[in-house]
């Protein structure tokens, strides 16, 4: 049976409650399992609070651009780091090159 999404977003509410009825609960998961947009709706509502929302907002819009400006601080460090640990390998590994290819021309009497 297919049921319109105009039916499961009347009873969304309900069932993100866990106020509706069996039958109701299982109609909605089936119409979530194909249906992506009542999948968002409902996902919209489990984000939503009901006190302070916009201030909660713009909180949470201000720790993410904290948490992302961190992570490209952090992106910029590790690769920092990286080109460092490069160099340092490269330099080893020619080093070590170096001292075998001595070995070779010269060869201790
Ligand atoms: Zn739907």
């Amino acid at each position: 049976m297919k049921i319109s999404c105009e039916i499961i977003k009347d009873i969304l509410p309900l069932y993100h409650d866990g106020v509706c009825s069996d039958d109701s609960k299982t109609m909605v998961e089936e119409h979530l399992a194909y249906c992506d947009s009542c999948k968002a709706e409902l996902q919209v509502m489990g984000e939503e609070l009901p006190l302070n929302n916009t201030e909660q907002n713009l909180n949470k819009a201000e720790a993410v651009k904290k948490l992302s400006r961190r992570w490209k601080k952090g992106m910029k460090k590790s690769l920092l780091k990286g080109i460092l640990i490069t160099t340092v390998i490269i330099a080893l590994v020619t080093l070590v090159l170096y001292s075998f290819m001595d070995f070779r021309i010269l060869p201790k009497p």
